[in-house]
């Protein structure tokens, strides 16, 4: 199977043909680094998880080679951080039973990822969701802080327009990581239980060790998140669950090819400023 980057490749961990794993693949995961499908997507990967037909699939679009490090990892080169994240990511597939990884493979600080030619890895995600026509594609929110994710975001809306209406997904969701979506409103945003299993999220999320002694704790930070959003989704109501995943739907932006992704997040940040204007002109009255 081939990408546009050299270096993109499909690791299959059971080595089934490319063609033949890709069709069983029913949710599909495309981020922007080795380690955002296992913060950010817990409720598709436990949805797959033992659940047949249900199968999980990545789609990493950079090489991760730029990220900070300490420690053990504190002498790498990119080169060598690269490669460890790529082994990182593999050991997650098994780990996740996840059907495939596509490591497209992008150089962190090159064009693509810099956003300025996007046009590869639109070719690439298209390719991916060709081969493998998932029902759910999950992705990152266009609210996200880290410019990485809005590259992959906007090539994934763009790859499924380009592709047409055969092979939209049902569902299509952007999730959290350089941002919470804890500001949207509540009927504006998706909301997955993922209580379930936490000793298997907390597995697939430490096996990226590079990235959690390289000094930043985002395994503890992933799951703190989790668990605030599901103690402070309703203020009346005892805690349903003991770890909440919010998402942006991005549906609408198929059903409405021709809305540019910038006005659709206008719109509901304001639906949010409208929230706030809401309850301070009314002095607190619900
Ligand atoms: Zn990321």
């Amino acid at each position: 199977m081939n990408f546009c980057h050299p270096k993109g490749h499909l690791f299959v961990p059971d080595n089934s043909p490319p063609a033949d794993a890709l069709q069983r693949v029913t949710h599909l995961g495309i981020v922007a680094h080795p380690d955002d499908l296992e913060f950010m997507g817990w409720h598709p990967i436990l949805q797959c998880l033992h659940s047949p037909p249900f199968r999980f699939a990545g789609v990493i679009a950079s090489d991760g080679r730029s990220s900070p490090r300490a420690g053990i990892y504190a002498h790498y080169g990119d080169d060598e951080m690269a490669e460890l994240r790529l082994s990182e990511q593999r050991h997650a597939a098994v780990t996740g039973e996840y059907v495939a990884i596509a490591s497209l493979m992008y150089e962190e600080t090159g064009p693509v990822m810099g956003g300025q030619n996007s046009s590869s890895l639109v070719a690439d995600i298209g390719q991916m969701i060709r081969l493998s026509r998932p029902s759910v594609v999950v992705t990152h929110n266009l609210c996200d802080r880290h410019p990485h994710h809005i590259v992959v975001v906007l090539a994934t809306i763009e790859a499924l327009r380009h592709l047409g209406p055969d092979y939209y997904p049902k569902e299509f969701y952007g999730g959290e990581v350089w941002r919470s979506l804890d500001w949207m409103n509540p009927s504006d945003r998706l909301t997955f239980d993922v209580s379930e299993h936490q000793n298997l999220t907390a597995a697939l999320m430490g096996i990226f060790d590079s990235q959690i002694t390289g000094g930043k704790r985002y395994d503890q930070a992933t799951a703190g998140r989790k668990r605030a959003n599901a103690t402070y989704s309703d203020p009346h109501t005892t805690d349903q669950s003991s770890a909440l995943e919010y998402a942006m739907d991005l549906l609408p932006l198929l059903a409405n090819p021709s809305q540019e992704p910038v006005e659709y997040a206008s719109q509901l940040i304001e639906h949010f400023l409208q929230d706030v204007r809401r309850r301070l002109l009314s002095g607190g009255k619900a």
